[in-house]
Order: C-alpha cells, then sequence, then structure tokens
C-alpha cells in the first residue's frame, strides 16, 4: 500500500493555457478551491470531491454531458514512478501508447507523481430540476441532451416518474438557498430511516419511492452555482452501487428491459436509478472507449449499515448491460473478469504491452487487478 497522502501539492498553475500540474495525493475539493482562486475549474467532475484526482483518473470517473468526456480524457500529461524506480513523463507527442495506457491504469503501470491537466476558465453552472414521466423523457432524450450542456436523469423505478436535472454554463450570479429541514432531515435522516424499516417491511418501496418523488424531488427547482458546487451531488447514506457505460442509443432499450424486469419480478429495487451520459475517447481502458455512452447507475442502500439482498438485481443488471454492449466502471461493484474485460477493449492488447514493459516483475499487481487484469503478458 502506498499513501498519496502528502503528495498533496498543486506544482504549477497556468492561467493563460487553463492548465494545472498537481501531485498524485491532492484531492479534489481541494483543487477545486485553488483553481476557483485562480480564476479556473475542471471542465467536469463526478458527484463527489473527497477523492484524489489522480483516483478519479485512475479508474474513469465522469460526470455528465454528451459533448465531454471523462476526467482522464482532460489529461495532458502524466509522470509515473516505475517498478525499477525509474520517473517518466509521458504525453500524447512524447509517448502516445504510454501515455493512453496511464489515463485510465488502476494502478497497475506504477505511482502515478503527478498529472497536468486542462482546466476551464471558471464558470457557473444553471440547473433546472422537475419531475417528468419516464416514457416522456425517453422520447425526448436527443433534444433535452442538445438543450442541456449536462444532463442527468433520476428514474424512480418503482414509479413511472423521473427528475430531470437539466444543467447549462452560465453567467447568471450565484442563486441557492439551503434548507437544512428538506436537505439533512428529512431528505438524509427521514428517507434513511425508512430505508431501515422497509427491511422489515419491503412492500414500504413503492411508498417510500412514491414519497420521495412527489414530495422531495419533483418540485421545480432553480439555482446557480459555482461549476464544482453543482457537478457535485450529495449520494446520501451508504450504499452498494453498480454502474456500467453503454452505447448511448441503447438508453431507451435498456431503461425499458430493467423496467420489465422489475415489473415481471416483483423485486423491489431501490431508487434512484441514475442516468447520465459521456462522450467517446481514445484511452485504452475508458469505459467510453470509441463509444459515446450512456452511464447508468444503480444503488442499494445499507441504512445504519444493515445489509440488504441486491443480488438478483445486481445479476439482471449485469446481464441487460452486458448484452447492450456495456463496460462496468473500474471502481464500482461486477463480477467481470480479465477473460470478458478483454473482449469488450479493443485496446486490451496495448495496454498489456505496456502493463508488461513499465511494471514486468507485476509489482504493482494485487488481488483485484488479477481478476480483472489478469497476471499480463509474459509475467512472471
Ligand atoms: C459516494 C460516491 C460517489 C461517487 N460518484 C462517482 C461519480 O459520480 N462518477 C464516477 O465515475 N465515480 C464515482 N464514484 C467512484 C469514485 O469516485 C472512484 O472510486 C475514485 O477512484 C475514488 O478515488 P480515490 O481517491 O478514493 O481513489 P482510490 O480508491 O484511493 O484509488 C482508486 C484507484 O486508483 C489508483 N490510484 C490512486 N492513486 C494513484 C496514484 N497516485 N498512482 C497510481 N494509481 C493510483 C489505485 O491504485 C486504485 O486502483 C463515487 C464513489 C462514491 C463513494
Amino acid at each position: 500500500m502506498v499513501s498519496m497522502r502528502h503528495f498533496n501539492k498543486v506544482l504549477q498553475v497556468d492561467k493563460e493555457n487553463c492548465t494545472v500540474v498537481v501531485e498524485g495525493g491532492v484531492v479534489l475539493s481541494d483543487l477545486n478551491e485553488i483553481l476557483a482562486d485562480n480564476g479556473l475549474a475542471l471542465g467536469i467532475l463526478g458527484s463527489i470531491s473527497y477523492i484524489t484526482l489522480v483516483g478519479a483518473i485512475s479508474t474513469g470517473v465522469h460526470g455528465t454531458g454528451i459533448n465531454y468526456g471523462i476526467t482522464s480524457s482532460y489529461v495532458k500529461e502524466v509522470t509515473l514512478m516505475k517498478a525499477d524506480g525509474d520517473v517518466i513523463t509521458v504525453s500524447r507527442e512524447t509517448d502516445e501508447k504510454t501515455f493512453l495506457a496511464a489515463c485510465v491504469s488502476l494502478g497497475a503501470l506504477g505511482v502515478i507523481l503527478s498529472v497536468k491537466i486542462q482546466c476551464e476558465p471558471a464558470f457557473h453552472l444553471e440547473q433546472i430540476r422537475y419531475g417528468a414521466k419516464r416514457k416522456k423523457v425517453m422520447g425526448e432524450l436527443d433534444s433535452l441532451m442538445a438543450r442541456a450542456d449536462h444532463l442527468r436523469m433520476m428514474w424512480y423505478p418503482l414509479t413511472d416518474d423521473c427528475t430531470v436535472f437539466e444543467t447549462k454554463r452560465s453567467e447568471k450570479p450565484i442563486k441557492r438557498s439551503r434548507s437544512w429541514f428538506w436537505e439533512i432531515a428529512v431528505s438524509y435522516h427521514l428517507v434513511q430511516f425508512l430505508y431501515w424499516l422497509s427491511t422489515f417491511l419491503p412492500l414500504l418501496l413503492p411508498a417510500i419511492s412514491w414519497f420521495c418523488v412527489t414530495v422531495l424531488e419533483s418540485q421545480r427547482q432553480e439555482i446557480v452555482d459555482r461549476s464544482d458546487r453543482l457537478f457535485n451531488f450529495d449520494c446520501l447514506f451508504d450504499q452498494y452501487v453498480m454502474e456500467w457505460a453503454f452505447p448511448r442509443e441503447k438508453t431507451v432499450a435498456v431503461i425499458e428491459e430493467l423496467k420489465r424486469w422489475i415489473d415481471t419480478t416483483g423485486f423491489k429495487v431501490h431508487f434512484p436509478i441514475e442516468v447520465r451520459f459521456t462522450k467517446a475517447d481514445d484511452i485504452y481502458l475508458s469505459p467510453c472507449y470509441a463509444q459515446d455512452s450512456c452511464y447508468i447507475n444503480i444503488v442499494s442502500f445499507r441504512p445504519y449499515g444493515k445489509e440488504v439482498p441486491h443480488e438478483d438485481y445486481w445479476k439482471a443488471f449485469q446481464d441487460i448491460v452486458f448484452k447492450a454492449g456495456g463496460r462496468p466502471h473500474w471502481a464500482k461493484d461486477h463480477t467481470l473478469t480479465s477473460e470478458e474485460l478483454s473482449a469488450m477493449y479493443p485496446r486490451w492488447t496495448d495496454f498489456q504491452m505496456v502493463r508488461q514493459r513499465l511494471d514486468p516483475d507485476g509489482m504493482f499487481t494485487n488481488t483485484n487487478l488479477e481478476r480483472v487484469l489478469g497476471p499480463g503478458i509474459g509475467s512472471n
């Protein structure tokens, strides 16, 4: 185990070119503040900023926006310490193969000491949230995507309802009011308590879904905030998650098939089912490699840490997205091994050749990497 906790400095800020060089242990929330102080911002973020930038890059973290790639696709340069202690710096220009392997590499190539990442001039986001019927949203997906820079949808699977978040870049001043009562007392504590009750009485789940969608989520709300604050999202309490990326054009088919499975089995799934979109890229192990993608994230809450059976749901979802040509999020639950994953990634062998060159003795391989990446070509 290598701790990067104290390797947490921003080494360079280039305001003219909107780039920064940051060490491997820099946490996104700290980076967001430093960027804001310098009039810059990351162009995309996932739901949380209490992770490191390099952790996000290494696992292919994404946000939402069909014209925006995963975080790794904004990386310009990677400085990495190999297994033999040598330090190399690679970019698209200097060593494209190593660079495209390093941009999503799960720690398998070495220790990433620093990265240079492309930012943007600081910007605000304006978000309109509203409730809508699933069928209507599915029918309007393309126009919604064209209208919003960053479209996110939450489907409440035991109802026919969705909450749509249309978010676009904006020059409007910040407009956001927080309500401790609704956001903390009700949305977090009361909902967790209701989920805990549902572990004894699963029949409560449709009513909880209904409560959340009608009382908490569907009222129209318009807010404007600093980009990082609005990209981030309250993911609530302990949960298991499974998330897959699959070709964007299969979004409706996948959601309809999942709906059919839920209806026919009567399985009381947890909400929400989160739907996001991301642009294609050419990073060897990016789940969006060569395909504009829809990401669907399913959750199973663990209220007060209590286990809730979700295996059947997980398997059904995985089967559906697998058939749709999907690829799992590297940092979330899935049961695939390198055998299945290698068939999903056209540049798998290129990645393995870089891995073999940089870490010939498998110094960075661990049990998880052996499962998902295999021992590597010709590894000792
Ligand atoms: C509540 C919650 C919400 C989330 N939301 C999203 C989301 O919106 N979108 C999304 O895509 N994901 C999301 N995730 C997944 C999460 O962001 C990723 O798991 C992320 O990688 C965690 O970052 P970390 O800093 O904790 O990395 P770690 O867990 O420490 O590391 C992750 C991987 O990166 C490697 N790594 C880390 N640092 C280095 C380094 N310096 N050199 C080499 N390898 C390194 C590690 O070896 C490991 O394989 C979410 C997770 C949670 C818990």
